[in-house]
């Protein structure tokens, strides 16, 4: 075992969406099998303090930590294959560096010396990939610079590398380098020059790369492998194949029979050993041989861009794993939905999740859509939006409040049956003030979730700032809507349900940030599993 941390440092050359993320967290997932404690940081050139306030069609999903950090998608991806909790330092910005820079600037840190990008923004890049490595928890840290390498963005975290690499000394830090080798039909050949010149911009800045990712869509020869090599100043052993996957979960297995770990541990001067993947191996068998099917239809706003909903999607690969069935998703756009479409998009379906969402926009279709479900008994679950759309539309429908909305949609509605948190209402300022992170919930004994869970306190991750109006408990809760979990310290409900129906539950929080390969979300495996059985109800139903 390593007795100092030691940092592999990911870059990225060529284009952008080489799966960078999905490399680097494979490669965390083969050292952790090995027994290395190891965790992944994203670096982020762009300028916003975090993505919390980007919407999702900019980068994919907010993810969100246990310690309330607004963070890129590709955390997600970290903790669904290493199963250990991300935190604020994982995730860093271009506009957090210059943000706390420019705050010691103020506080007279500097005092009588010009702030540059060298030596302070660089600096306070290299203290923030030092922090994980210097905590003592972690015998490797891998660091992914988001970007290309040679944009204007990039520069000052390549030179940051450059530093570290010669601070840290041989073997203890090492860059692996993510390039294109595209194939060009016409040719019928794969072409290698776009890789070269990648390690080349590379090396401009004065970094080698040790070890080369390269992503293909055929497979290299070892010709090719000795060219590249050659070309790039690495060994041919360091020249890795990543090969177009049909599920990012391959990829682990794949970069281990390309011997990216062994490559990695040798540079980092650490032994290698055949890493235990029993457990991550039993998921993809049940993933790739599913005894059945069920449809689930997701209705959000954001249904043109997948990543959007990249943890739940993530999710429900977890949870029929867990169920040995495979998982369908529809997505349905909420702006489309209306009560004249309804049953023609929902009726064919085995479960319908409501998605998470920001704004108006496609909320009366989302509205409708709860209506439909919750009437025809078709298993549903709310995700905060979801489960807030849950709420109005019990309100309008079964309570006759008409009119009911959240005042995030109508500020002057007569029934605010969701409102603005009464410590959100004097903020002003957007960035990170929404009720974030983990927070406690207790759930009521005689509850769906209480069976799902098998316990009582429970803590789940959270981001939104509007909530169920207790003033509407009572009447909710006589009418058949219960709130089954509870927030310990506020009172304020966090769980709904109808029991009056096979499967319906809203929850305010996401229960889809904390589903991992290890620990599929059991709210999810229990969703699964009650489409499953609708399904076969249905069919028994056709059959009768
Ligand atoms: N817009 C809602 C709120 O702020 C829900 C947020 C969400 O779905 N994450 O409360």
């Amino acid at each position: 075992m390593a007795n100092n941390t030691k940092y592999v440092f990911v870059t990225g050359g060529v284009t952008s969406s080489l799966g960078k993320g999905i490399i680097a967290a494979s490669l965390a997932k083969l050292l952790q099998a090995q027994g290395y404690r190891t965790t992944i940081q994203k670096l982020d050139p762009y300028i916003n303090v975090d993505p919390g306030t980007l919407n999702p069609y900019e980068h994919g999903e907010c993810y969100v930590t246990d310690d309330g950090a607004e963070t890129d998608l590709d955390l997600g991806h970290y903790e669904r294959f290493l199963n250990v909790p991300t935190s604020q330092a994982n995730n860093v910005t271009t506009g957090r560096i210059y943000q706390s820079v420019i705050e010691k600037e103020r506080r007279g840190e500097f005092l009588g010396r010009t702030v540059q990008v060298i030596p302070h923004i660089t600096n306070e890049i290299k203290n923030r990939v030092q922090i994980l490595g210097k905590s003592g928890e972690f015998d490797i840290v891998i660091t992914e610079i988001g970007g290309t390498v040679g944009d204007i963005e990039s520069l000052p975290y390549i030179e940051a590398v450059r530093q570290l690499k010669w601070d840290l000394g041989e073997h203890n830090a090492i860059v692996v380098h993510l390039t294109l080798i595209p194939y060009l039909s016409a040719a019928g050949e794969l072409k290698t020059k776009p890789t070269q010149h990648s390690v080349k911009t590379l090396m401009e800045s004065g970094v080698q790369a040790d070890v080369l990712v390269c992503r293909t869509e055929h497979e290299l020869s070892e010709k090719l492998k000795i060219k590249v090599a050659r070309f790039c100043n690495v060994k041919k052993e360091a020249v890795i194949q990543s090969i177009d996957a049909s599920t990012i979960y391959d990829v682990p297995n794949m970069m281990l029979e390309e011997g990216l770990d062994k490559v990695v541990l040798e540079h980092l001067d650490l032994p290698f050993s055949t890493p235990n993947l029993t457990q991550w191996n039993e998921f993809l068998k049940r993933h790739k041989n599913p005894i059945d099917e069920v449809t689930i239809g997701l209705i959000g706003k954001y249904v043109e861009l997948q990543d959007s909903y990249k943890s739940i999607l993530e999710s429900f690969i977890h949870a029929g794993a867990a169920n040995e069935v495979s998982v369908n998703v529809e997505f349905i756009h909420s702006e489309y939905l209306n009560n004249e479409n309804i049953k023609l998009k929902l009726s064919h379906l085995d479960g319908v999740l409501v998605a998470p969402g920001f704004g108006e926009r496609g909320i009366e279709g989302k509205i409708d859509a709860v209506k439909y479900v919750r009437e025809q008994k078709i298993p549903f679950l709310g995700i905060c939006l979801g489960m807030q759309m849950a709420v109005i539309e019990y309100a309008r429908n079964v309570l006759g409040l008409k009119g009911a909305n959240s005042t995030e949609m109508d500020e002057k509605t007569a029934h605010p049956v969701i409102d603005l948190m009464e410590e959100q209402k004097l903020i002003t300022d957007k960035g990170g003030t929404m009720r974030l992170g983990a927070w406690a919930c207790n759930l009521v004994e005689d509850s769906i979730v209480y069976d799902v869970y098998g316990k009582k306190h429970i803590k789940e991750r959270h981001r939104h700032r509007y909530e169920y109006n207790n003033s509407y408990k009572a009447k909710l809760e006589t009418a058949g809507m219960k709130a089954t979990g509870l927030n310990p310290e506020t009172d304020l409900v966090e769980i709904i349900e109808i029991p009056d129906h096979p499967w319906f539950v809203g929850v305010q929080y996401h229960p889809e940030y904390k589903s991992t390969v290890a620990n599929p979300h059991p709210l999810f495996v229990a969703f699964v599993k009650a489409a499953y059985q609708h399904s076969k109800k249905q069919k028994r139903a056709t059959m009768a």
